[in-house]
C-alpha cells in the first residue's frame, strides 16, 4: 500500500481525503448483452456500469434519474441502437449532446434489415445473434475504449478485445460446423421474434415468424397451433 492510500485509509473516517478522490474512468453500456462483451474488453482498466438488469427485456427496460445522470457523465457510453433499447436512447441522445463519447454498436457491424411484415426495409438491431458480427462488434468497442477513456491502458486493452474476439470465432467455427450437419433444406427456425434473424442469415436458416412476431418478447401460447403446423412441414 502506497504511503498517500495508507494516510487516505486513516483519515476516510474524518472528512475524505483529496489525495484519493481522483475516480476511475466510467464505461456505461445500456445493455446486459453489450455489457458482457465491454466486460470482457475493459477487464480492470476501468469501471463499467451495465443498466439493464438481468432477464430485463431489451426493449422495454427503464432507467432511474441516477442511473440517467450517469449516462450524461460516463467517459464512454456503449449502446445497441437501431430502436432497440426504447426507453434509454433518448438519454444516449442527450449525451451526445453533452459531448460524451458513445458508440452506437448495431449500426457499426453492417446491420440486416427486415425483410417480412411492416418492418421491412428497417435495420434489424439483434446482431448479436451473428457470433461473426459480435466478433467485429468486441473490436470496435475495444477501438473506443483505446480511443476515448482517458486513463486506460491502451495496449491492455487492445489485447483483451483481441483475446476475446479469438474465443468467440472459435464459437462461430464450432457452431457452423454444428449447424453443417444438418441438410440446409431442413433448416427452418421458427419463431415468435426478429431476434434470430441474424443467426439465419449466418448459417443459412430459414426463418418463419409466427403471428406473435410484433410483440418483443414472450411466449409461443398466442398460436401453438400455427407452431405446430410450421414444425411438422
Ligand atoms: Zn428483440
Amino acid at each position: 500500500m502506497g504511503v498517500l492510500v495508507l494516510v487516505c485509509a486513516l483519515l476516510a473516517g474524518l472528512a475524505g481525503c483529496v489525495g484519493s478522490k481522483k475516480e476511475r474512468p466510467t464505461v456505461v453500456v445500456t445493455t446486459n448483452i453489450l455489457g458482457d462483451l465491454t466486460r470482457q474488453v475493459v477487464g480492470g482498466e476501468a469501471e463499467v456500469k451495465v443498466l439493464m438488469k438481468p432477464n430485463a427485456d431489451p426493449h422495454s427496460f427503464g432507467v432511474s434519474a441516477t442511473e440517467a445522470a450517469q449516462i450524461e457523465s460516463a467517459d464512454l457510453v456503449v449502446y445497441n441502437g437501431l430502436g432497440l433499447e426504447e426507453n434509454v436512447l433518448r438519454h444516449v441522445e442527450a449525451a451526445k449532446e453533452a459531448d460524451v463519447p458513445t458508440l452506437g454498436v448495431a449500426s457499426a457491424v453492417h446491420p440486416l434489415t427486415y425483410r417480412t411484415d411492416d418492418t421491412e426495409g428497417q435495420p434489424d438491431p439483434h446482431f448479436w445473434t451473428d457470433p461473426s458480427r459480435v466478433r467485429k462488434a468486441v473490436r470496435i468497442i475495444g477501438d473506443a475504449v483505446a480511443g476515448h477513456v482517458a486513463g486506460v491502458d491502451k495496449s491492455a486493452v487492445k489485447a483483451q478485445a483481441a483475446a476475446y474476439g479469438k474465443k468467440i470465432g472459435q464459437l462461430d467455427a464450432w457452431m457452423k460446423q454444428r449447424f453443417d450437419t444438418i441438410p440446409k433444406s431442413r433448416r427452418k427456425l421458427v419463431t415468435n421474434h426478429h431476434v434470430f434473424g441474424y443467426l439465419a442469415r449466418r448459417f443459412d436458416y430459414a426463418i418463419d415468424l409466427t403471428s406473435g412476431k410484433k410483440k418483443a418478447t414472450g411466449t409461443f401460447k398466442e398460436k401453438p397451433n400455427e407452431i405446430t403446423g410450421v414444425a411438422t412441414e
